[in-house]
């Protein structure tokens, strides 16, 4: 990593064109350069071979994913988090009914890709929970990816068997150190079991795969580097896997935390662009987390699946029940809108997309 980081402070001008004008698949060092303080300068330039490589291989189609949250009980303290065992915050864990009730909101809403989240907590959320979540979700989408504890890779393959199509797991952050200061109880503490866990989700058989650092937990031109070094040493064994790489920017959440390294709107998109230059086929994520001007101009640079509509407490969607949310939704146009948007602007929202037409 230090080698990454030396050769961004000292990367050119020329540098930059030469890693933009590269015609082979650019690799780690590029990033850096891509990554570094002179490619900051040409951010324009950059955005626009992004823009580019994005419409080459993806076309102007954006794809449309729904959170549903399936419960906030959690065992674990990460310091940021709205869900952390030590604040008190009205909790609560559907019912497979009330499961049931969202996943149908959501796919009368037009999405067919739904993402179920969930805290940590072996008792109130046990695998067969998860299991059975996934199958009631199933019936109405024909794509279900989890956000929820990292499992071995016998355990995720049950949820493969249930119908589960992806496993989305952020580190959080890369940085050693910082991630022991900031998950301080549970098993979320062990670093290594959750970077590993992607490849064991990846050898159970799921297809989909999407990692993220949470930006702002440590500076970010290091956590991109780490976040990309994983990135491709995943898809260097897992090459038949879809991977999707995250860009979420700490939000506002009942832990009152602040970003101790805050990510401005410039180095977002630098990092998205870079991103998009060295991984031309992964799906780039952005959430509701940030607001509708950003994620407009974003998925003109490199973003090919947003969020809509979003909801982040459990039952957000009409529970009768109230509880906490685990952040702070900053767009909040509903998901017509989103789409409304998303085709003025030239895309196509797409709500299902090809891969499950063809094999789904
Ligand atoms: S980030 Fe996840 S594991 Fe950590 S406290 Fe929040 S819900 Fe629990």
């Amino acid at each position: 990593m230090d080698e990454l980081e030396r050769r961004a402070e000292g990367a050119t001008a020329a540098d930059v064109r030469a890693a933009l004008r590269k015609e082979e698949r650019r690799d780690l060092r590029d990033l850096a350069v891509l990554l570094s303080p002179a490619a900051a300068e040409m951010l324009e330039e950059v955005a626009l071979a992004s823009s580019r490589l994005t419409g080459r291989r993806f076309g102007r189609t954006i794809l449309l994913y729904a959170p549903l949250y399936i419960s906030n009980e959690c065992v674990n303290v990460c310091t940021y988090c709205g869900f952390r065992r030590d604040i008190d915050v009205s909790r609560l864990t559907l019912a497979p009914e009330e499961i049931e009730r969202e996943a149908r909101y959501l796919a009368g809403e037009g999405f067919r890709h739904i993402l179920l989240v969930a805290g940590e907590h072996p008792k109130k959320i046990p695998l067969d929970y998860v299991e059975r979540a996934v199958r009631v979700t199933r019936h109405f989408a024909p794509s279900v990816t989890l956000e929820v504890q990292p499992y071995t890779a016998g355990e995720y393959g049950r949820l493969v068997a249930a119908g589960a199509d992806g496993v989305t797991l952020y580190q959080e952050v890369y940085d050693e150190e910082r991630y022991a200061s900031y998950h301080t109880h549970g098993p979320k503490k062990d670093y290594a079991d959750r970077l590993e866990a992607p490849c064991r989700a990846a050898e159970s058989g799921i297809r989909r795969i999407g990692i993220g650092a949470l930006l702002g937990l440590a500076p970010w031109r290091r956590e991109a580097f780490l976040l990309a070094a994983h990135a491709d040493s995943i898809l260097r064994r897992y090459w038949r896997t879809q991977l999707a790489v995250s860009f979420p920017r700490i939000r506002d959440a009942a832990s009152h935390f602040d970003a101790p390294a805050p990510v401005s709107d410039r180095d977002l998109a630098a990092m998205i662009c870079a991103f998009r230059l060295v991984f031309p086929d992964a799906g780039l994520v952005l959430s509701t987390r940030e607001s509708r001007e950003l994620r407009d101009g974003l998925v003109r640079l490199g973003i090919t699946q947003i969020s809509a509509g979003s909801k982040t407490e459990p039952g957000g969607y009409g529970g009768p029940r109230e509880a906490e949310g685990q952040f702070a939704v900053s767009d909040s146009r509903s998901p017509g809108e989103v789409a409304e948007r998303l085709a003025a602007l030239g895309f196509e929202p797409v709500w299902k997309d090809w891969e499950e037409a063809l094999h789904g």
